[in-house]
């Protein structure tokens, strides 16, 4: 037997119990004629003591044992004299008798504790010694627990896991696909899974009224600490439904978990904000509420007093930040260079200030007054100590930016705090979006998504005008999962491929199976897939997926540890019938 207990709970109930434990040797000090040891396991640390004058021969051992060594120790539980209130295990140790050297190890790279010496890189080389560190091991075991939670809920629900194929065919979500060759079928691939959409629509024709799967999804897009080549989703899917029934249903996973996990129960119903509100509020259609300082339209109020970026601005909108009206020269600079940056896209921030004693005052002083000030500090809901911050151009970019600076303020007033919780659904989607580069509409959402009923009309003659059956749940600025309800008519799925610039053919050969299906009785349906690990990670608080998933990529979609993508064999492209060229 290598072990009678684990290195996480032992305590002043097992005194003078003769115990066996396994486990790393996590460090080890020399005091005098005394040698500690803390021993550990994925459950915890259990202090080590071998003693000179009890037995030299074994401390000598204990001496030579080096960092991560794996050892199984066999001694008797003692009171500690110097308590550690801050391990499970702090009030006992054990005086070892028995030492055995399981395996020896060469010093790690980096140290093995909370908070590591080594760099990404190298903890992403070994991440199977990055993986021995408690936090990691946390986030690892949080994810399970919550994986636990999700299928108890489900199932609470009468939903069923059902697994689909990862060997697929190509199917639209708007990223790219990873493709697989064929040895059997030389020049044709499978498609790794975006999503199993198209597969867990076919599951309600079928008849499995309640789906849902924890499942890898696969998509060729650029990365971003919430992304990942390979990432897991909560894959859902209803019969029978309409938007009403999901939201419910989510919104009870959701509290679930939340309770479950976390402990945290919402009182007042998830709050419901249409798209056009997220936007011309929030500025973006994943708004963080765990603070106010809403974006407002102030267009009508600043214009025509002379001065020539409001004036020529499709619109100018504004936030209020309280108690900041004292802020400096330089902090307004930078949030200046703030909203210049690239990837914000405005071109310059125009202040106001209501210091306070009372006094106004702005950046653009020469063409408004104070009484122009005062009016725009009562329009944005701003008092005495508070800032107004605003841009100007054209709406949509304008919004955006606003958004950001909006996020940016809260966070330099600490008003986004982790253990806040505001989640909310965004509903009402637009059903399309139209793409200036080429000059075509594409889905909002993913093209099975259903119009709202009574936007069917304009479905041709004005595309942007139509809403969707679509929903997002948001967590803090973080969209968490999205869905929709799904066209289930093949005359409607068919407009919706014209509409979207697929030929007949295109469509026939692209979803001809899922088209095939909506012949034989398909029932009214919907779903909603959840980010799994965005999930895991809002919970633990990080704020990568990186750090709640066991084996991640690195930003360039390389595997540091297994060393891949990596080239293969001659052999290998023989048998798949095909050849490489690169292009250069
Ligand atoms: N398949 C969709 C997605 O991955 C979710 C859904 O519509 O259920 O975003």
């Amino acid at each position: 037997m290598f072990r009678t207990h684990t290195c996480g709970e032992l305590s002043l109930k097992s005194i003078e119990q003769t115990v066996t434990l396994s486990g790393w040797v996590q460090r080890s000090r020399d005091l005098g004629g005394m040698t500690f040891i803390d021993l550990r396991d994925r459950y915890g640390i259990t202090q080590l003591v071998f003693n000179m004058d009890q037995n030299v021969a074994l401390c000598g051992e204990a001496r030579k044992l080096g960092r991560e060594y794996v050892i199984q120790a066999r001694g008797v539980v003692k009171e500690r004299s110097n308590k550690n209130p801050k391990i499970p295990t702090g009030d006992i140790e054990i005086f070892v008798e028995e030492l055995r050297v399981l395996n020896k190890s060469e010093v790690p790279p980096f140290t093995i504790e909370d908070v590591s010496d080594g760099g990404d890189e190298l903890r992403m080389k070994y991440r199977y010694l990055d993986l021995r560190r408690a936090p990691l091991r946390r986030n690892l075991e949080l994810r399970h627990r919550m994986a636990q939670e999700v299928r108890n809920y489900m199932d609470s629900q009468k939903f069923i896991e059902i697994e689909t194929p990862v060997l697929m065919k190509s199917t639209p979500e708007g990223a790219r696909d990873f493709v697989v060759p064929s040895r059997m079928n030389p020049g044709q691939f499978y498609a790794l899974p975006q999503s199993p959409q198209q597969l867990k629509q076919l599951l309600m024709v079928a008849g499995y009224d309640r789906y849902f799967q924890i499942v890898k999804c696969f998509r060729d897009e650029d990365l971003r600490a919430d992304r990942q080549p390979e990432f897991t989703q909560i894959d859902c899917e209803m019969a029978f439904v309409d938007r009403e029934d999901i939201l419910q249903i989510f919104e009870g996973m959701t509290r679930h978990l939340f309770k479950s996990i976390k402990g945290i129960e919402f009182k007042e119903p998830f709050t419901r904000m249409s798209f056009q509100e997220a936007m011309s509020s929030y500025g973006v259609d994943k708004p963080d509420l765990r603070f106010g300082m809403k974006i407002k339209e102030i267009t009508g109020a600043v214009k025509g007093k002379g001065f020539q970026v409001f004036d020529s601005a499709e619109y100018v909108g504004a936030i209020c930040a309280a108690g900041c009206s004292e802020y400096s020269r330089k902090e307004l600079d930078a949030l200046t260079d703030f909203v210049k940056k690239p990837q914000i896209g405005a071109k310059g921030l125009v202040y106001a200030k209501y210091g306070q004693d009372g006094s106004l005052k702005s950046s653009v002083d020469k063409f408004f007054t104070s009484e122009d000030l005062k009016n725009w500090f009562s329009t944005m809901e701003g008092a005495q100590g508070d800032l107004i911050l605003i841009l100007a151009g054209d709406r949509k970019k304008t919004l955006s930016a606003l958004g950001e600076l909006r996020l940016e303020m809260g966070n330099r007033l600490g008003l986004r705090k982790d253990d806040v919780f505001k989640p909310l659904w965004v509903i009402d989607f637009p059903l399309l979006e139209w793409d200036e580069e080429t000059k075509r509409w594409y889905a909002m959402h993913h093209p099975f998504t259903s119009p709202m009923d009574e936007d069917v009309a304009y479905f041709e003659s004005d595309p942007g005008r139509v809403r969707a059956k679509a929903y997002d749940l948001v967590i803090n600025g973080t969209e968490m999962g999205g869905g929709s309800i799904r066209i289930f008519n093949k005359e409607r799925q068919q407009l919706m491929f014209k509409v979207l610039g697929f030929s007949a053919e295109e469509a026939e050969m692209k979803f001809g199976f899922l088209m095939n299906a909506f012949r034989f009785g398909a029932p009214p349906h919907g779903g909603i897939a959840f980010g799994f690990d965005r999930l895991t990670a809002l919970f633990a608080g990080e704020s990568s997926i990186r750090d709640v998933i066991a084996f991640p990529k690195n930003n360039m979609g390389r595997d540091m540890m297994m060393d891949s993508p990596s080239e293969i064999s001659e052999e290998q492209f023989k048998e798949l019938s095909i050849r490489v060229e690169l292009k250069k």
